[in-house]
């Protein structure tokens, strides 16, 4: 596994610590009406190339937060959410919800409307992406005939998840419950595509999370249409045949990938620190994301 640089959570009141993500923190309520509940928390922190960097992006874990709550809200007629209560600890107000805890399925229900990423190099390799078969003469981002579900099994923390065939998610979950969740999934993508381009803004791909509950019904979990969790480009310089800007972190990868970060990639060192103003700007592409996405002011 590769050393993700995760500081140590702080401690909560009230709660165990269970997880910690490269970017969210997770834990357990221990008594009270919520008791036995989750509190996803999510932090500052800002990966990119692999690696949490140093540097923290003022209110990323609030607007992230604000953000999937927005598309929950979205999406609740097509599939029942998680979230409990956004009445959190002071700590963490505004960056944390209480939700249900969960029995997840071992699946990344990613959707993709565009090609790139692993499913750029899949495509390369074969010809198809999760064993759907792709027309030929694809290039990175191009736009593809109808959007696809490419499941992709959970990797550890640290590693790539692997991006897996419908039926090998039949074998995992069965075929009912593979089907419901492809079904969900593209729903999903297809609604917040569509909202996302009355913003001029492209949402290339998705990934979910589900769980069950212990009735049995599948719950829409996680975090949802982050940038975190999704691919958004600006419509307006979409050009396929070449890598696009990534709406959040273009910034951050320019700068360290540049010549004024000092930083080689190649050579297993961390990234250093980002300066002031790519910290600011990169607040910014956070903030415009999210009024734009939303049409609400942060
Ligand atoms: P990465 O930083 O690469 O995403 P990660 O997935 O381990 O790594 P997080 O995304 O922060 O880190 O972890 C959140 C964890 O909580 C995931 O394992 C996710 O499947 C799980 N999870 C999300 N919602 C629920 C829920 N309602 N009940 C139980 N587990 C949940
Ligand atoms: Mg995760």
């Amino acid at each position: 596994m590769a050393d993700l640089n995760i500081p140590a959570a702080p401690a909560i009141e009230g709660t165990t610590h269970v997880h910690s993500g490269k970017v969210r923190d997770l834990y357990r309520i221990d008594s009270g009406e919520h008791q036995g509940r989750l509190l996803m928390v999510a932090s500052d922190r800002i990966s990119a190339y692999d690696y949490v960097l140093d540097s923290t992006i003022p209110d990323k874990g609030e607007i992230l937060t604000r953000m999937s709550l927005w598309w929950f809200g979205q999406l609740a007629d097509l599939a029942d959410n998680h979230v409990v209560s956004t009445d959190v600890p002071a700590q963490v107000a505004g960056r944390a919800v209480i939700c249900e805890s969960l029995d997840m399925f071992p699946v990344e229900c990613v959707a993709r409307g565009y090609l790139t990423g692993s499913g750029l190099i899949d495509y390369r390799r074969t010809g198809e992406v999760c064993g759907i078969a792709l027309p030929p003469g694809l290039e990175d981002a191009s736009r593809l005939p109808e959007p696809i579900f490419t499941p992709a099994s959970k990797a550890e923390l640290g590693d790539h998840d692997e991006n897996v065939s419908y039926d090998a998610v039949v074998a995992t979950i069965g075929e009912t419950t593979a089907a419901q969740l492809r079904r969900l999934t593209l729903e999903v993508y297809g609604r917040a595509e569509a909202i996302a381009r009355e913003r001029g803004i492209i949402l290339a791909d998705t990934k979910l999370e589900f769980g069950r509950r212990p009735d049995g019904t599948t719950v829409l979990a996680d975090e949802v249409l982050t940038p975190d969790s999704s691919r958004y480009w600006p419509a307006a310089e979409w050009q396929p045949g070449r890598a696009q800007r990534s709406f959040d972190k273009q910034v951050v990868r320019d700068w360290l990938t540049g010549p004024d970060s000092g930083w080689d990639r190649t050579d297993g060192t961390p990234p250093p620190a980002l300066p002031a103003e790519v910290v600011e700007l990169t607040r910014g592409r956070y903030v415009e994301a999210y009024e734009r996405l939303t049409g609400e002011r942060f």
